[in-house]
């Protein structure tokens, strides 16, 4: 990390935290060369691989996108869409690792959006779970069906 007064290309770092929403590291530096401080945001790198073999950085905005299609009509607020997204980046980011496919992704939105919503979740769980008959469905729901009676006995 250059230092941004004098250019000395070495820095110390004094203190590190992570940002609030837990994608961000800031850190207060010190140049050796000329003892001033500063501080730098580094962004975690969490990569998305996609199923053509494509990376590109993990993007809140494009789980929003997904999630938000599956939500169409239902009674779902954006507060509560974009505390999902963020649930989502916390369970990946959970996980440590700085590469996933775009498939668990997909897979990550799933546990939240199912306590969301139902109906969305199930829109959402036959596209990524490619479900292709009546009977995925089906099957499905009698898992939904099964925890309820789990939770209210
Ligand atoms: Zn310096």
């Amino acid at each position: 990390m250059h230092c941004p007064f004098c250019r000395h290309t070495d820095s110390r770092v004094i203190d590190s935290r992570t940002t609030d929403d837990g994608s961000a590291i800031r850190r207060r530096r010190q140049c050796p060369e000329c003892s001033r401080r500063f501080t730098t945001l580094e962004s975690a790198s969490l990569t998305v691989t996609k199923r053509s073999g494509a990376a590109e950085p993990f993007s809140r905005a494009k789980v929003l996108a997904g999630v938000r299609k599956a939500c169409q009509g239902r009674p779902v607020t954006e507060d509560q869409l974009a505390l999902l997204a963020q649930r989502v980046e916390e369970s990946i980011r959970a996980q440590g690792s700085a590469e996933i496919d775009a498939h668990e992704v997909g897979m990550a939105i799933l546990p939240p959006l199912r306590d969301l919503d139902e109906v969305a979740y199930l829109r959402f769980a036959s596209v990524y779970q490619s479900f292709d008959s009546l009977e995925d469905f089906e099957s499905a729901i009698a898992t939904l069906r099964r925890e309820h009676a789990e939770t209210t006995t």
